[in-house]
C-alpha cells in the first residue's frame, strides 16, 4: 500500500484530519481545490468548515434533506445538514444536549448556516398543528431580528451587528416546544454614525418603506419609494416585518409601539439642537423636529430639550443645572446620540425578551436543547478598539472551550469504547483568557476600577497600570513594555496594546475604553424619558422613575459582557459541541472566487490547524465497525462480497490483509480507531467522503 500525497489526492480528502503532510499549504490547497469543485464542505472530525459560494448552490432543496435525513455521517458528503442531522438525532436517541457553535468573519456565511440547520431540524421533526406554529414563531425571529439588528455594511449587506445564541428545545420525541433567545452586543453606535457607503440598521429604511400610512402620519415620517428605500439594494430585507411579529404572537399595538419608538430614534437624528440654548428663560420654541418627537411620545418638549442640553450635577448636596457644552462641540451631540443609542439598544433587548415571552416553553416540561450559536468571528482591523477587544475575548473563551471540549470528549469516547487514552500537547490558551478576565488583576477588572475612580480618569493611567501589571507577560506588549526589553518596533503606537491572541497579534487603541465601558446615560435624559406618556419607551427607563433614584453606578459594559460570556460558556459546556467554522473566500461578494491569502489568514484565525491537532490527539480515524465494514469490504477477497461474522471481527480481518501495523489500530466497543491519517491514505479519498 503507497501513500499518495498529490495535492490532487489530498483535494479530494473530505475530512483534513486525513491530510498527509498537514501543512497550512496542503490545508489552504484542499479548501481552494474542494471549492472550485463546488464542495464548499469540508470536515476536521466533525467541524465542518463552510466556504461561503456567494452563489445559490442547488444542495439545499428537500431532495437533499431526504438524503442527508438518518443518513450516516461518513457515508455522504460533507453537508451542513449532516452535522444538523447528526445533532438532531444524538438528541433525540440519545438524549444529549446538543450545540451548535457558528464562527467566523463578517461575510463568511455564519447567519445563513445557522438558518440551514434551523430549517433542516425543522424540516426532519415531525410535523403536526400545534409543532407547525412552535416551528413557525421560531423560525419568524429570524426575520424580526435580522430587521432591528442587522445592517449593510461593507462587508456583508445583511451583517449581524449583534451576537446571538438561541436554545431551541425539544420534548422527549424530538417535537420543538419553544426557545429562548440570548442576545450580546448589539453594534449601538451605528445609530449614530456609520461608514461611508454603509447603512444603518435595516428597521429604519424598513419603516419609511414599508410602514403603515397612519404610523407615518402619526410619527411625520415620509414614505420613501417602494423596494429598498435608501441605496441600491433590494430582497426580503425590505419588508418590514410586520407579519413576522403577528406568526411570533406580538398584538397590533405593540408592533405600533415598537415602530413608534423605532421613529423616535430615527428623528431624533434629525434634532437640530441649538447652541445658545439657555435653562431659563427658554428663548426659542424647541426645534420643530423635537417637538414632533415629543408629540409622539407624550412630553412636554421644554423637558426633554432641557435634558439634551443640560445637565444636573450634584455639587455639595446641591443640585446645580449646568448647561452642556458638549451639546455645542463639533463632535456633535453627545447628549442626543447617547439617548438615541440608549433608546435604540433597550429597545432592541425588550425585543428579545418579547420575543421569548412568545416562544418559551411551560416550566416543568422535561426537555432536550439545541443551541445555536452565531456570534462575530475573530477581528483584527487597521483600528481595534473596546469593540474588538470584547468580541475577540469572546472568540478567545470559545477557542477555550473548544479545546476543552474536544478532549473531553475524545476521553469519554475513549473509555467508552475502552481504549488507552494517551493526551498529545497542543497549545492552551487559558494564559490569554485569564490576562483578560482575571478578577483580581486581569485587563477587565483593572478597566472597571479605573471607570470607578473618583476624579480625573482617562485612558493614560489605564494603560501605565497595565503596562506595570504585565510587564513581563507574554501575551502582553506595549510600547513601554518594548522599551523595557528592548524590542525596536515602529507598529506598535503609544496609546496602544497589543495582544497576542491565539488566532495572532492585535493591537488595540486605549481611546475610548473608558467612556465605552462606563456607558452611562446622564439621568437628566434617563428621567425625561420615563417622564413621557409613552408606554413602551417609558418601560425602558426604569432608573428614570425619581422615586427610585439610586447611587450605585450600573455595572459597566465590560462587567456586563463579562458575566454574559461565562454564563454563555457554563451553558455550551453542558452540552455536546458542533463546530461549523464559516470562511470569506474573497472580498468582493463574487460567486465562486477563491482569494487564496484571504482565506489562509481566515485558517489562521479560526484556529484551524490547531483545530486537526487537538483532533488528532489520539486517533485521527475512527469509524462505526457495520459501516466501516460495508464501505472498504471490497478491498479483502475475504470479507467481499460477503462477511458473516461480526462487523468487529471483518473489521480486524479487512484491515489485516491491508496491512495496517497493529500498533496504529485500537479496536473499541463500537468503533475502529486508526492512529495516523497516513496509514488511511489508499482509500482516504472515500474515507473522507
Ligand atoms: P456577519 O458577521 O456580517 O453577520 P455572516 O457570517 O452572518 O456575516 P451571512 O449573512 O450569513 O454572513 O452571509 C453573507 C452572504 O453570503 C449572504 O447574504 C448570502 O448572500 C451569502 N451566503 C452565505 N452563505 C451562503 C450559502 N451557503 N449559499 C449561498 N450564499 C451564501
Ligand atoms: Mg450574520
Amino acid at each position: 500500500m503507497e501513500a499518495t500525497t498529490s495535492l490532487l489526492d489530498a483535494a479530494a480528502v473530505g475530512d483534513l484530519v486525513l491530510l498527509d503532510p498537514l501543512t497550512e499549504e496542503s490545508l489552504l490547497q484542499t479548501l481552494q481545490e474542494r471549492f472550485r469543485r463546488s464542495n464548499i464542505y469540508t470536515y476536521i472530525g466533525n467541524v465542518v468548515i463552510s466556504v461561503n459560494p456567494y452563489r445559490s448552490l442547488p444542495i439545499y432543496t428537500p431532495e437533499t434533506v431526504q438524503e442527508y435525513r438518518n443518513c450516516n455521517f461518513f457515508a455522504v458528503k460533507p453537508h451542513i445538514y449532516a452535522i444538523a442531522d447528526d445533532a438532531y438525532r444524538s438528541l433525540r436517541d440519545r438524549d444529549r444536549d446538543q450545540c451548535i457553535l457558528i464562527t467566523g468573519e463578517s461575510g463568511a456565511g455564519k447567519t445563513e448556516a445557522s438558518k440551514l440547520v434551523m430549517s433542516y431540524v425543522a424540516a426532519v421533526c415531525s410535523k403536526g398543528e400545534e409543532v407547525d406554529k412552535v416551528k413557525e414563531q421560531l423560525l419568524q425571529s429570524n426575520p424580526v431580528l435580522e430587521a432591528f439588528g442587522n445592517a449593510k455594511t461593507i462587508r456583508n449587506d445583511n451583517s449581524s451587528r449583534f451576537g446571538k445564541y438561541m436554545d431551541v428545545e425539544f420534548d422527549f420525541k424530538g417535537e420543538p416546544l419553544g426557545g429562548v433567545i440570548s442576545n450580546y452586543l448589539l453594534e449601538k453606535s451605528r445609530i449614530v454614525r456609520h461608514v461611508k457607503g454603509e447603512r444603518n440598521f435595516h428597521i429604519f429604511y424598513q419603516l419609511l418603506a414599508g410602514g403603515s400610512a397612519q404610523l407615518l402620519r402619526r410619527s411625520r415620517l415620509p414614505r420613501t419609494g417602494g423596494q429598498g428605500g435608501p441605496g441600491a439594494w433590494g430582497g426580503p430585507a425590505c419588508v418590514c416585518p410586520q407579519d413576522a411579529m403577528k406568526v411570533i404572537g406580538f398584538s397590533p399595538a405593540e408592533v405600533t409601539a415598537l415602530l413608534e419608538v423605532t421613529a423616535v430614534v430615527l428623528k431624533l437624528g434629525n434634532v437640530q439642537l441649538s447652541s445658545s440654548y439657555q435653562a431659563t428663560p427658554a428663548p426659542l420654541p424647541p426645534p420643530a423636529e423635537l417637538q414632533e418627537i415629543c408629540e409622539l411620545i407624550g412630553l412636554d418638549p421644554a423637558v426633554l430639550e432641557r435634558a439634551l442640553c443640560s445637565r444636573t450635577v450634584k455639587a455639595r448636596n446641591e443640585m446645580v443645572l449646568t448647561t452642556l457644552t458638549p451639546c455645542l462641540s463639533p463632535q456633535g451631540y453627545y447628549g442626543r446620540d447617547a439617548l438615541a443609542k440608549n433608546i435604540y439598544s433597550r429597545l432592541f433587548d425588550w425585543l428579545v425578551n418579547r420575543i421569548n415571552t412568545s416562544i418559551q416553553v411551560k416550566p416543568g416540561k422535561q426537555r432536550k436543547v439545541m443551541g445555536v450559536l452565531d456570534i462575530y468571528g475573530f477581528e483584527i482591523f487597521q483600528d481595534n478598539g473596546f469593540e474588538q477587544f470584547i468580541i475577540n475575548y469572546c472568540n478567545e473563551k470559545l477557542q477555550q472551550i473548544f479545546i476543552l471540549m474536544t478532549l473531553k470528549e475524545e476521553q469519554e469516547e475513549y473509555v467508552r469504547e475502552g481504549i488507552q487514552w494517551t493526551p498529545v500537547e497542543f497549545f492552551d490558551n487559558s494564559i490569554i483568557c485569564n490576562l483578560i478576565e482575571n478578577s483580581k488583576c486581569g485587563i477587565l477588572a483593572m478597566l472597571d476600577e479605573e471607570c470607578l475612580r473618583p476624579g480625573v480618569v482617562n485612558e493614560d493611567t489605564f494603560l501605565t497600570k497595565l503596562n506595570q501589571l504585565f510587564a513581563t507577560h507574554k501575551h502582553y506588549e506595549s510600547k513601554e513594555t518594548q522599551n523595557a526589553r528592548r524590542v525596536m518596533d515602529a507598529t506598535l503606537p503609544s496609546q496602544c496594546f497589543r495582544i497576542h491572541h491565539y488566532a495572532g497579534k492585535v493591537t488595540y487603541n486605549v481611546t475610548g475604553f473608558i467612556e465605552k465601558n462606563n456607558d452611562l446615560l446622564f439621568r437628566d435624559l434617563s428621567q425625561a424619558m420615563w417622564a413621557s406618556r409613552h408606554e413602551l419607551l417609558r418601560s425602558l427607563f426604569p432608573e428614570g422613575d425619581p422615586q427610585k433614584v439610586s447611587l450605585k453606578l450600573p455595572p459597566t459594559a465590560g462587567f456586563q459582557f463579562k458575566a454574559s460570556v461565562a454564563t454563555l460558556m457554563k451553558n455550551l459546556y453542558s452540552k455536546n459541541p458542533n463546530y461549523i467554522r464559516c470562511i470569506k473566500p474573497n472580498e468582493t461578494k463574487t460567486g465562486m472566487l477563491f482569494t487564496p491569502e484571504l482565506v489562509l489568514a481566515q485558517i489562521r484565525y479560526l484556529g484551524l490547524m490547531e483545530n486537526v491537532r487537538v483532533r488528532r490527539a489520539g486517533y485521527a480515524f475512527r469509524q462505526l465497525y457495520d459501516s466501516f465494514l460495508q464501505r472498504y469490504k471490497m478491498l479483502s477477497p475475504r470479507t467481499w462480497p460477503h462477511w458473516t461474522g461480526s462487523h468487529r471481527e471483518g473489521t480486524k480481518v479487512l484491515l489485516e490483509d491491508l496491512a495496517f501495523p497493529p500498533e496504529e489500530l485500537a479496536f473499541g466497543h463500537t468503533k475502529i480507531f486508526i492512529r495516523s491519517p497516513r496509514t488511511v491514505s489508499p482509500g482516504r479519498g472515500e474515507l473522507g467522503g
